[in-house]
C-alpha cells in the first residue's frame, strides 16, 4: 500500500482559528497514526484576500501547538514548491491539456452577463449553473470577443444528466446532481486557477491518499471529482470531518469568544490542552478516555472514530480541561509559563524573578489548584506583591464588623510576633491555640485575618500564605487592619496597638 500522505491546505486570510486547528491536527494524528506524511501547503492564489504575515502567522501557532509537517513552505520537500502562488507552471499544464482534448473551453462572458443569466435562470426555476453558452463558440467567435478586450476563463466541460458520488471515509455515500453543478470555472480570467483546481493538481502532483478537511468542503468535492476524471487521475480518500457549533448551535464565530489559536496562548491556555479538546470535537477514542496526551491521541486514533454530526464548542469545557493540564504541570514548568503573565500584569519584572525565583514557585504553587488559565494567575496572586488592597466589602460586613474582631486580631498578633520558626506548621499551631484559648472556631480567627493579610474572604490555605508573606509583613498587614477597623475604614490615621 503507498505511504499515507495528507495535507492541511489554510488560505493565509486570517488565524488559526479553532475550525482549522482541528483539521490540521485530525490530519496530523492520522498521519502519525499511519507512520505517514503530513504536508503544509498555503493556498495563496486569492491575492485579494490574502494578508500579509498571515502564513507566519499560522506556522507559528502551529508550532506552539506542537504540531509538526514534514514538507511545506519552510522546510521544503520532494514535491515542492508548497505555495500555490508558486506553482502557475503546473496549473496552466494541465488546463492546457483539458482544453487540447476537448474537455474545458473559453469562456468570454462578463461578469455582468453571468449575473443576468442566473437571474434569468432563478425566474425560470432552472438550476444556477452556468448555461454553457460558451460551449460551442467557433475559432472566428472566439478571435472577435478578444478584439473586443475580453479574457477568458475556462471552465471545465460537466455532463448536464447523471450525478456524482462521493464516497467518503466519515459521511458514507453523497450524491450530487451534475445539473445543479454546471460547467463551472478551473481557470479564472486573470489567469489564476479557482480553488477546487489547484486544489486537484496539488493534491496529485503532491500525492496525496488521503483528503481530510471541513465539512464546508464536501459541496466542493463533486466539483473536484470532476477534474480528477478529466484529467485521468485516481481519486484520493475523501474524509469531511463535522462542523464545529458554538453552544446555540450556530455556526461558530468571533461573537462566541476566543476562537482563534493566537487569543488562546494569550489567554493562558497551554498547547496540550487545547490539543486534547479540539481532538474531541468530533472525534473519540473506543476506550472513552477523555485526557490524552498526544502520543495516546496518536495511538488511539482512527477516522473511523470521527462522527458524521456536528460537534458542539464548550468553552468551559475546555477551562476545565485547561485547568486539569495547569494541575499536572512540573513546578519549575509552571513558573516559566506564567512569568509572562506576572510581566505583563506588571507584578514582577526580570530582576524580581531571578532573585526571587523559589519563593515565585511557592506562591504560583499556592493558586495552581484554583486556576483554570494562566492569565488567572496575577489576579490570584496579587496581594502576595502588594499590601495596598482595598478589603472586600462583603468580607467586611461578615468579618470586620463582629464585635470582637479587634480583641481577636489583636491577640492573634501578638501570638504571631513572639513566634520563632515562621513556616506553616508553627503558624497554624500557634494560631490554633489562641482561638482555643479565647474559646472560640478556629474560623472566627482564621477569616479576619485572611482578609486582614490578602483583603479577600477566599484563597490558598492561609498559613500558606503568612508563611510565604514573611513575618514581618503579616504584622504590617494585621496593623494595618486593626487601625481601618479601629476607624472604621474612614482612612484616619490608625492607631496602631
Ligand atoms: N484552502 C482551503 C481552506 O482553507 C483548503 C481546503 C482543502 O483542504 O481542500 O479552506
Amino acid at each position: 500500500m503507498a505511504k499515507v500522505r495528507v495535507r492541511f491546505a489554510p488560505s493565509p486570510t486570517g488565524y488559526l482559528h479553532v475550525g482549522g486547528a482541528r483539521t490540521v491536527l485530525f490530519n496530523w494524528l492520522f498521519a502519525r497514526n499511519q507512520g505517514g506524511d503530513l504536508v503544509l501547503r498555503l493556498e495563496d492564489t486569492d491575492t485579494d484576500r490574502t494578508v500579509v504575515d498571515a502564513a507566519e502567522r499560522i506556522m507559528e501557532s502551529l508550532r506552539w501547538l506542537g504540531i509538526d509537517w514534514d514538507e511545506g513552505p519552510d522546510v521544503g520537500g520532494p514535491y515542492g514548491p508548497y505555495r500555490q502562488s508558486e506553482r502557475r507552471e503546473f496549473y496552466r499544464e494541465h488546463s492546457k491539456r483539458l482544453l487540447e482534448e476537448g474537455l474545458a473551453y473559453e469562456c468570454y462572458c462578463t461578469p455582468e452577463e453571468l449575473a443576468k443569466e442566473r437571474e434569468l435562470a432563478k425566474r425560470e426555476g432552472r438550476p444556477a449553473g452556468y448555461s454553457g453558452k460558451c460551449r460551442n463558440l467557433t475559432k472566428t467567435e472566439r478571435e472577435r470577443l478578444k478584439t473586443l478586450g475580453r479574457r477568458p476563463a475556462l471552465r471545465l466541460c460537466v455532463p448536464s444528466v447523471g450525478e456524482t458520488v462521493v464516497e467518503d471515509l466519515i459521511r458514507g455515500s453523497v450524491s450530487f446532481e451534475n445539473a445543479e453543478i454546471g460547467d463551472f470555472i478551473i481557470v479564472k480570467s486573470d489567469g489564476m486557477p479557482a480553488y477546487n483546481f489547484a486544489c486537484v493538481v496539488d493534491d496529485v502532483l503532491m500525492k496525496m491518499t488521503h483528503i481530510i478537511r471541513g465539512d464546508e468542503h464536501l459541496s466542493n468535492t463533486p466539483r473536484q471529482i470532476m477534474i480528477y476524471r478529466a484529467l485521468g487521475y485516481e481519486l484520493p480518500q475523501f474524509a469531511h470531518v463535522p462542523m464545529i457549533l458554538a453552544p446555540d448551535r450556530t455556526k461558530l464565530s468571533k461573537r462566541h469568544g476566543a476562537v482563534s489559536v493566537e487569543e488562546f496562548r494569550d489567554a493562558g491556555f497551554l498547547p496540550e490542552a487545547i490539543l486534547n479538546y479540539i481532538a474531541l470535537l468530533g472525534w473519540s477514542p473506543q476506550d472513552g478516555e477523555e485526557f490524552m496526551t498526544k502520543d495516546e491521541m496518536v495511538k488511539k486514533f482512527s477516522l473511523q472514530r470521527v462522527s458524521s454530526t456536528p460537534a458542539i464548542y464548550d468553552i468551559t469545557k475546555l477551562g476545565w480541561m485547561n485547568g486539569c493540564y495547569i494541575r499536572q504541570k512540573p513546578t519549575e514548568e509552571l513558573l516559566n509559563l506564567t512569568v509572562p503573565f506576572l510581566k505583563d500584569a506588571g507584578l514582577v519584572d526580570d530582576e524580581f524573578v531571578r532573585d526571587r525565583k523559589t519563593w515565585l514557585s511557592e506562591v504560583i504553587e499556592s493558586v495552581r489548584d484554583r486556576v483554570r488559565t494562566l492569565a488567572e494567575v496575577p489576579d490570584a496572586t496579587s496581594f502576595f506583591f502588594a499590601g495596598d488592597f482595598v478589603y472586600d466589602e462583603a468580607g467586611v460586613k461578615k468579618y470586620f464588623e463582629k464585635p470582637d474582631v479587634l480583641s481577636i486580631l489583636t491577640r492573634g498578633r501578638s501570638s504571631l510576633e513572639n513566634l520563632e520558626s515562621w513556616d506553616a506548621q508553627s503558624i497554624e499551631t500557634t494560631y490554633r491555640k489562641v482561638a482555643a484559648d479565647l474559646g472560640i472556631k478556629g474560623g472566627d480567627l482564621i477569616h479576619p485575618t485572611r482578609l486582614a493579610l490578602t483583603g479577600r474572604t477566599a484563597g490558598p490555605g492561609l498559613f500558606v500564605i503568612m508563611s510565604l508573606l514573611g513575618k514581618a509583613e503579616v504584622l504590617k498587614r494585621l496593623d494595618r487592619a486593626i487601625g481601618w477597623i479601629q476607624n472604621k475604614g474612614t482612612g484616619r490615621t490608625p492607631l496602631v496597638p
